[in-house]
C-alpha cells in the first residue's frame, strides 16, 4: 500500500492540481499465479514514481495494468482522461486506444518493439499525431526537427531509416515519438536497461531533463536503484506482486525499513 504521497504533496483544492492517476487495491493473475495483490500507488502532475524489484517481482505487469492493456481482476485505475480522472474500466476500446495515442506515452525496454524499421525518424515521431489529422505535415516536420534537437539526435538524420540508428539512438526516437504528443501521463518500463552503461548515463540525464521540464506525472519501472534514485522523488518497492516499502527516494534508499529494501540497496553497494 502507497500512502506516502501525502509527505510530498499536500494539495490544497483550490491550488494543486490533484494526482493524474490512482490504482486502488489492484489484484491480477496469469491463470493461478497471483502476479498483483493489493497494489494501490498515485501519482501527481510533474511527479517521478518509480516502481522497483526484482525481475519477475510484477512490474511490467503492473504498468500494463495502470495503461489498460491488462484488466485487474480485482480493484480499480482512474488515469487522467479528457475530462479529468477517468475509471479505465469505464471506457471503450476505441476511447482507450484515443488516449493511449494522445493523452498517455509508454516507452518500453526494447525500441524496436515501439518502432516502425520500415519508415524514417521523421515518420516514426509523427506517425500518431498526423493519424489524428490535427496538424499539417510540413507543421509535423517542423515538430519532428524540434524533438530530435531535444533528444539529441542531429536532425540531419530526419529522414534517415532507424535501420542504421545506435541502440542508445533507437531509445531516443522511440522517446521523441512518445514525447511528440506532450503526454500527461509517461509510463517508462526498464527504458534504459538494454543499453551499455555509458549510454545508459548520457540517456538517464537526457530523461533527466525531458521530465524536469515538463508537468507530466511519471511512472518509472526499474530494477535499477540507481536509475530509481536518479530520475524520482518517490520509490515503491516491489516484492512477489505487492507493494511492501513506499516513500521519498532519499528515505527508501537511504533509511531502508523493510529488511528486503535494506537487502536490496546493501546488495548494489
Ligand atoms: P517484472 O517486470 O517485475 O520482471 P513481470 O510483470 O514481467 O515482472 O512478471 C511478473 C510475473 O508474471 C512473473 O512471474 C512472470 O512469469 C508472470 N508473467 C508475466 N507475463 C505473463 C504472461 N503473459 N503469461 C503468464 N505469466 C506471465
Ligand atoms: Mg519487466
Amino acid at each position: 500500500m502507497l500512502t506516502s504521497s501525502s509527505q510530498t504533496h499536500t494539495p490544497t483544492p483550490t491550488t494543486a492540481p490533484g494526482p493524474a492517476i490512482i490504482a486502488q487495491s489492484l489484484h491480477f493473475r496469469f491463470g493461478s499465479q497471483m502476479v498483483l495483490r493489493d497494489v494501490s500507488l498515485e501519482v501527481f502532475p510533474g511527479e517521478v514514481l518509480a516502481i522497483v524489484g526484482e525481475s519477475g517481482s510484477g512490474k511490467s505487469t503492473l504498468l500494463n495494468l495502470l495503461y489498460g492493456n491488462l484488466q485487474p481482476c480485482q480493484g480499480s485505475v482512474h488515469a487522467i482522461g479528457n475530462a479529468g480522472l477517468q475509471p479505465l474500466a469505464s471506457l471503450s476500446q476505441q476511447t482507450l486506444r484515443q488516449l493511449q495515442r494522445s493523452r498517455w506515452g509508454y516507452v518500453c525496454q526494447n525500441p524496436r518493439d515501439a518502432l516502425r524499421m520500415a519508415i524514417s525518424a521523421s515518420g516514426n515521431i509523427i506517425e500518431r499525431p498526423m493519424a489524428m489529422g490535427l496538424r499539417h505535415y510540413a507543421t509535423l516536420r517542423q515538430e519532428a526537427r524540434h524533438w530530435l534537437e531535444k533528444v539529441e539526435i542531429d536532425p540531419a538524420r530526419l529522414d534517415d531509416l532507424p535501420g542504421t540508428f545506435s541502440g542508445g539512438m533507437l531509445q531516443r526516437l522511440q522517446i521523441a515519438r512518445t514525447l511528440i504528443s506532450q503526454p500527461a501521463l509517461l509510463y517508462l518500463d526498464e527504458p534504459t536497461s538494454g543499453l551499455d552503461v555509458s549510454v545508459q548515463a548520457a540517456l538517464l540525464d537526457l530523461l533527466r531533463k525531458l521530465v524536469s521540464n515538463e508537468q507530466m506525472a511519471v511512472l518509472l519501472v526499474t530494477h535499477d536503484l540507481a536509475v530509481a534514485r536518479l530520475l524520482a522523488q518517490r520509490i515503491a518497492v516491489m516484492r512477489r506482486g505487492e507493494i511492501i516499502e513506499a516513500g521519498l527516494a532519499d528515505q527508501v534508499l537511504d533509511d531502508p525499513r523493510h529488511p528486503y529494501t535494506q537487502l536490496l540497496v546493501s546488495s548494489v553497494l
